[in-house]
């Protein structure tokens, strides 16, 4: 079985056409943001230590 990536840790690769890719830090998958707009995202500024 494969892990399961949530993408929760994600950084921002480009942008084009109005279109933001980005980059999973966890499996390296590449996105179009919208796609990751359906799943919960925490914000980055509340980093928990
Ligand atoms: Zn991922």
């Amino acid at each position: 079985m494969e892990p399961v990536c949530e993408h929760q840790r994600t950084q921002v690769l480009a942008r084009r056409e109005g279109v933001d890719y980005v980059e999973c830090l966890d499996c390296r998958r590449i996105f179009e943001a919208e796609d990751l707009e359906a799943l919960p995202v925490e914000d980055d500024e509340a980093e928990t230590a």
